[in-house]
């Protein structure tokens, strides 16, 4: 195929393109119906203080309880949500009952657990994210503090005058702003300087492997050295071994999340954990 001129390419449509986009549709009504049926919710991982071992927040990941394919993780279908544009409406309803549940969870209690929430790019283009979110925190009753959302590198990237206000608007309602896989994409530190982040994510790929590995520690360290300097918390995820929690609350590392601490559970499971 790589051979083939590009005009070659357009006339060939193979019966393997035909099997893609039949798919593509298939996919396309499956998660429509998924959205209508409730097939949608989140697993709750929890996140520590790495000083006290303390639970002090949890991301909150999409699943996808398919009836024939049984509990999809979100790298099988966010893709496609984003292609089809129906990462809107699944975004939408997720940030709904994300912040239902916080308010739930944080009832009575006197440290509240804040939730992360990661949000796709195609939602932070076209949706108008501080109505949405401010509208949301409204009708649920949530705290805009116990709140914290998750965008990618790929948003400051694209660094324009609109994100930024977008990001500013956000951070006077009072919710989070985390960049999540710190270190993945096109990591330019001078987004650091000019977005108003509240924390970085550290990669599991930097933390799989830190003890064997001296630049892994140099790197880390020189991330935390710098948000602390600036104000931000940082947060590693992935974090499997007791080693690299011990290592990582060394250098002063401020939270943690991983299989170590515990694995996604259900909205049920997390309220018995903590
Ligand atoms: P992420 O935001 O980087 O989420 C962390 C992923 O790493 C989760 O996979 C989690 O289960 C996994 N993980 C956590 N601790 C460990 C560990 O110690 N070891 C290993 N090997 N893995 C660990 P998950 O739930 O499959 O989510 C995958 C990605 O899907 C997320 O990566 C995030 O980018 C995306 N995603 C999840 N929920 C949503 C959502 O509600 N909306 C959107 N747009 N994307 C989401
Ligand atoms: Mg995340
Ligand atoms: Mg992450
Ligand atoms: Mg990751």
């Amino acid at each position: 195929r790589s051979k083939s001129s590009a005009f070659l390419d357009v006339c060939a449509f193979s019966p393997e393109d035909d099997r893609r986009a039949r798919n593509r549709l298939r996919m396309t009504n499956e998660m429509q119906q998924a959205l209508e049926h409730d097939e949608f919710d989140f697993h709750y991982q929890p996140q520590v203080d790495l000083a006290t071992g303390t639970i002090v927040g949890a991301e909150a990941l999409l699943r996808w309880h398919h009836g024939l394919f049984g509990m999809q993780s979100p790298d099988k279908f966010v893709g496609h949500a984003e292609d089809t544009g129906l990462i809107l409406d699944i975004g939408a309803s997720g940030l709904r009952t994300v912040a239902d549940f916080a308010t739930r969870v944080n009832r009575d209690r006197p440290v509240p657990i804040v939730f992360s929430f990661n949000v796709s790019p195609i939602e932070f283009k076209l949706r108008d994210m501080p109505k949405f979110v401010s509208d949301v925190l409204t009708a649920s009753g949530a705290d805009a503090a116990w709140i914290k959302l998750e965008l990618t590198e790929s948003l400051m990237v694209e660094s324009s005058a609109e994100m930024l206000s977008i990001m500013r608007h956000l951070r006077e309602l009072g919710v989070g702003l985390s960049i999540d896989d710190f270190g993945t994409g096109y990591a330019n530190l001078r987004y650091l300087e000019d977005f108003p982040l509240t924390e970085i994510k550290i990669d599991r790929g930097f933390v799989k492997g830190l003890a064997q590995s001296r630049s892994k520690r140099v790197i880390i360290e020189s991330i935390i050295r710098i948000s602390s300097e600036l104000g931000f918390h940082v947060v590693a995820e992935g974090i499997e071994t007791e080693v690299e929690r011990t290592l990582l609350r060394d250098m002063d590392c401020d939270f943690g999340q991983g299989f170590l601490f515990g694995r996604p559970v259900s909205a049920a499971g997390f309220e018995a954990l903590v």
